[in-house]
């Protein structure tokens, strides 16, 4: 799918994006611009489609990297007297509890190995045990190892509780099947440079309509109040500061291909093709995944470094960047790792041809898997 001589990015965003994408990064819009504010909201019409949104959801855009809109989704609509319960398998997770210890929100952990999806059981006791729990702070797919929680399970549970729901789907939006009219998911939150394959620079909230409107003046952040940001968007049609106008050109022009592609379950089944060509073409070459084929999500996959003592994880990288693609370091805590992302405008060709160059690497090496 690829032309040109520029390495493929196989990592969790920023990615390869196709050459359509990059091009509409091409001209500059002013903030004030119909056609531009018109724009923002056919992307945020379509963010709205690809989880079957309907008229109970909005979608509130910010600028920043994903992780600025994990913050200010959990800002915005967590009361200060909240109190969340943060299942963690992994880095992402750990983040979450970061955000509320800087905002001094109560929390409860719930400790999983980084190789374990929390269960809907397991989250229905932390509500028995502890019933001053408001809120649960989910990461749908763990990108740190790649691991995938049982969102559709989690969500009712919570709705059966009524506990408030907030999603980090990051690197699951687009990808993976998610549906609001499910019930129980109260926001949503993901990015434009992930499984989209846009360029980085702006996320988004999908939240319930009558959620946001009840969090009017709770942000502790000026810049990162979701409220007043859709607010301002309603009145205006414009951003509430300067918008991110060529992430949003770029993620449009995105959105076109994810539609023309065939929306989610397209993009899904070539990420799960781009995943099974490399595990196996991997598992030939004699290396071992972290996960279990069961929790391994499509979408980034953790491999345990080889035991050899030659190995060495920054000239292999060097190496294999040498010949043209972009891997991932482990971000385990347990095991020493490496990682290679499955998704971007990438299909198994690419993959294919990845797995190869790591092998020449090996061999040069002289390392043993
Ligand atoms: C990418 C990602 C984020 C956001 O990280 P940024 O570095 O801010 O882009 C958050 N959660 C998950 C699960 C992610 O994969």
């Amino acid at each position: 799918m690829i032309v040109g001589n520029d390495p493929i990015l196989l990592t969790p965003g920023p990615l390869t994006t196709s050459s359509a994408t990059r091009q509409a990064m091409l001209r500059d819009w002013g903030s004030w611009d119909a056609a531009f504010n018109r724009m923002t909201q056919t992307v945020c019409t379509d963010l709205l489609d690809v989880v079957h949104g309907g008229a109970d959801y909005v979608c509130v855009p910010l600028q920043g990297s994903g992780t600025f809109s994990v913050e200010a989704a959990i800002g915005t609509l967590v009361p200060r007297e909240g109190c969340v319960l943060v299942p963690n398998n992994g880095a992402y997770c750990a983040r979450i509890v970061r955000i509320l210890q800087r905002l001094r929100i109560a929390y409860v952990e719930l400790a999983l190995r980084e190789d374990e999806p929390v269960t809907a059981a397991a989250i229905e006791d932390a509500f028995m045990r502890d019933p001053r729990i408001t809120h649960v702070a989910q990461v749908h797919l763990e990108t740190s190892a790649g691991l995938l929680n049982p969102l559709d399970e989690i969500a009712a549970v919570c709705l059966r509780h009524d506990k408030r729901l907030i999603v980090d789907a990051m690197s699951s939006f687009g990808a993976l099947p998610i549906d609001l009219r499910l019930g129980g998911i109260d926001a949503l939150i993901s990015a434009s440079g992930k499984c989209l394959e846009g360029v980085p620079g702006m996320g988004f909230v999908i939240v319930r309509r009558d959620l946001l409107a009840s969090c009017e003046g709770r942000s502790p952040s000026l810049a990162m109040d979701l409220y007043d940001q859709y607010a301002y968007m309603q009145k205006s049609t414009q951003w509430r500061f300067t918008p991110p106008t060529h992430v949003v050109a770029a993620l449009r022009v995105a959105l076109d291909q994810f539609i023309a592609e065939g929306g989610q379950p397209a993009r899904g089944a070539r990420y799960v093709k781009n995943c099974h060509t490399l595990v196996s073409a991997m598992k030939a070459l004699g290396f071992e995944t972290f996960l279990r084929a069961e929790v391994q999500a499509p979408v980034i996959v953790t491999f345990h470094a080889p035991r050899d003592p030659m190995w060495r994880f920054g000239d292999f990288y060097a190496a294999v960047r040498e010949a043209g693609f972009v891997l991932y370091p482990g971000k385990l805590t347990v095991v020493e790792t490496f990682r290679v992302g499955c998704i971007g405008a990438v299909d198994s060709h690419e993959m294919f041809d990845a797995v190869a160059a790591i092998g020449r690497v090996l061999v040069e090496m002289g390392v043993k898997v």
